[in-house]
């Protein structure tokens, strides 16, 4: 089963942990079994599903330093109803001490391996870098999702990005695949937002999401909360979107034949 999806881009801000709590929490509220990889070492997917990191016994980077198993890490998201493999400062070091490793960029792959057939989805939070984290989230998933706010640096970044996915589909993951674009913090009524959708349409023929995710205050306080904004207030305007885009990226799996 071609279920594990990354959700990246190496600028930062653009809406990826808010697309991974959200889509996950809309994906468990329509009775999929989810989970979700925090892969970056600011923790916010942890955090965001209400799960306090510092008080974390042990976390993903155990996982990807072979010094816990995997399935003694993951825990479950009272709040939002899916489970996790939570992320803490710690992860930062993972980085440095992989590099002399052997299979550094398959260390998450390896261990997923193990769990994803007990999940409909996995979702991998990745951080805001090209680094060694992402090519880790990037070699374990069959499909890649990148969040983009519709502004002007945006395509810059892209082309970065889909530059590394090209050099991994040559190389250490030949299967990725790019399953869309979501447009974040998006509004319909700024000229320069339109506009760079429209390129974005062009060059992506196809892979943009229909659904957009407008820019909604109840998305950005819910962390503080601990909680997914569509369990929060599921008919906030930016919850609403992301239950509608759950259900535009299931349509795409069933019709995928996933
Ligand atoms: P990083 O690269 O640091 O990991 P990120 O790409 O994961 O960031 P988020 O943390 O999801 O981005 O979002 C960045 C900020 O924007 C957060 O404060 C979040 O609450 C807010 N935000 C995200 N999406 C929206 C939205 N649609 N409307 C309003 N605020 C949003
Ligand atoms: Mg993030």
């Amino acid at each position: 089963m071609k279920n594990i999806i990354a959700i990246a881009n190496q600028k930062g801000g653009v809406g990826k942990t808010t697309s991974v709590i959200n889509l996950a929490s809309s994906l468990h509220l329509s009775g999929k079994k989810i989970l979700v990889v925090d892969l970056d070492p600011q923790a916010n997917a942890t955090t965001g599903s209400g799960i306090e990191k510092t008080e974390l016994k042990v976390s993903i980077y155990d996982v990807l330093t072979k010094q816990s198993k995997i399935t003694d890490v993951i825990i479950k998201s009272d709040s939002c109803g899916f489970d996790i493999l939570p992320a803490n400062r710690d992860l930062a070091g993972a980085e440095i001490e992989l590099v002399n490793s052997s299979h550094r960029e398959y260390r998450l792959k390896e261990t997923l391996t193990e769990v994803s057939p007990n999940y409909d989805m996995v979702l991998i939070d990745c951080p805001p870098s090209l680094s060694l984290l992402t090519l880790n989230g990037l070699s374990a998933a069959h499909k890649l999702i990148v969040p983009i706010q519709c502004e002007y640096y945006a395509l810059e970044g892209l082309t970065d990005l889909l530059n590394t996915v090209n050099r991994l589909k040559n190389g250490i993951n030949p299967e990725l695949e790019l399953l869309g674009l979501i447009r974040t913090m998006f509004d319909s009524r700024n000229n320069l937002a339109i506009q760079v959708s429209e390129e974005l349409s062009k060059h992506f023929n196809g892979k943009v999401f229909k659904t957009a995710i407008p820019r909604n205050v109840r998305l950005a306080e819910a962390p503080s909360h601990g909680i997914a904004a569509v369990i929060l207030d599921e008919s906030a305007a930016g919850s609403v979107a992301y239950i509608a885009l759950a259900q535009e990226i299931c349509k795409i799996f069933n019709d995928g034949g996933n």
